[in-house]
């Protein structure tokens, strides 16, 4: 029977890129149903009271895993953001965004192979913004032992199980002595004596070496922000937003969604690159391989993931990473590989 998944088509070129997710998964034979919610900017044309209904939270706690597409968040005023609500609520507390190159994807740097662990669920996140006086604003940001123990043993954890080596924390402690200070008290306490090699980058020189030299990067754990920063920085070190992927996962539910925006500048328009979105959807796949024990869904992924490399390959591509195709016509290139490859 096929496994249930939330899908959240969100807003901008969100819906166009999940429905191309949706047929190359199909194509591979992933067996998953979508339970289809909505999200954002698109809840509320729907008739929807909120921007994050209830029903769509309910619906990820019931099945544990969902797909997301991106959500819109007015600058400045306006509603807060749906991205930031769902993982807070749902307890996504830690985001996973690998970035590595991609073959046929020309980038500045090659041998580029690093993942950011990123917490995702306080920091200046928390939305706690006060008016003092007229013209005087404060953000708080906000440190728990708690929440900073967690992402380090996620990072620790998420290390072994994948062979990582080295795990590097980017702080401002030196700024920012007791919020930062605390991150990095409950990294050292949890990588002391362990086998992953622990070390640690003042942020703006830890960006320096990035874009000096990315593959000297293993694991690099964030807090929220620096987290959200530093993902779109090492998204453009391979070829930009539309070939990085991520996953917000907690201990309940697993969240799948691409780095990037609603990118209303082309949405609707058939330019969205649909593969930051698949790339997501293959984390789903393996996450349900590991958590289900099925490896119907490892084979599915590693299938996918042949799929568009050989795609690519062929030079086969959207227009943001060189090539000359559409969304539509790019999930067609790979969905004609993904069916040429046998399960
Ligand atoms: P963006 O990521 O939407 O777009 C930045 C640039 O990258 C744009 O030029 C866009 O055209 C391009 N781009 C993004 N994704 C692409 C893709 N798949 N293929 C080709 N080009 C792509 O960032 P933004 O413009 O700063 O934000 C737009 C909206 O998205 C805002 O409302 C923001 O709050 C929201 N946002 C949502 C999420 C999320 O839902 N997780 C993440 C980031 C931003």
């Amino acid at each position: 029977m096929a496994r249930t998944c939330v899908l959240i088509p969100g807003d901008g070129i969100g819906p166009e890129v999940c429905d191309a997710v949706v047929r190359v998964l199909d194509a591979a034979g992933a067996d998953i149903a979508w339970d289809r919610r909505q999200a954002g900017v698109a809840a509320i044309e729907a008739g929807d009271a909120e921007v994050l209904p209830a029903a769509t939270c309910d619906a990820i706690r019931r099945h544990r895993v969902a797909l997301k597409g991106p959500c819109t968040t007015p600058i400045g005023e306006g509603f807060s953001s749906v991205n930031v609500a769902l993982r807070k609520e749902l307890e996504l507390y830690a985001a996973v965004r690998p970035v590595r190159n991609l073959p046929g994807v020309a980038s500045r740097f090659e041998g580029v192979d690093l993942v950011i662990v990123r917490e995702n669920t306080e920091g200046l996140y928390s939305g706690i913004e006060n008016v003092i006086t007229e013209g005087v604003v404060t953000s708080l940001k906000v440190a728990t032992e708690r929440a900073c123990r967690r992402i380090a043993r996620f990072a620790l954890d998420y290390a072994q199980k994948r062979g990582r080596k080295r795990v590097t924390a980017f702080h401002k402690a030196n700024i920012m002595k007791k919020s930062d200070g605390l991150f990095l008290a409950c990294a050292r306490e949890v990588f002391a004596g362990s086998d992953v090699a622990y070390d640690e980058r003042i942020i703006d020189a830890g960006c320096m070496k990035l874009v000096q030299d990315p593959s000297t990067f293993d694991v690099i754990l964030c807090e929220n922000l620096y987290g959200d920063v530093v993902s779109d920085l090492c998204a453009g070190l391979v070829g930009g937003l539309g070939v990085t992927p991520g996953a917000n996962i907690g201990d309940e539910a697993a969240l799948f969604e691409a780095v990037h925006g609603s990118a209303p500048d082309i949405a609707g328009r058939d330019l969205a690159n649909p593969l930051a979105l698949l790339m997501s959807a293959v984390m789903m796949l393996n996450h349900l391989a590991e958590r289900e024990r099925d490896a119907r869904y490892r084979d599915a992924a590693a299938r996918i993931r042949g799929a568009y490399d050989a795609a690519l390959r062929a030079g086969e591509k959207t227009r943001d990473v060189g090539g000359a195709l559409g969304t539509r016509a790019f999930a067609d290139a790979v969905i004609e590989r993904v069916r040429g490859s046998s399960s």
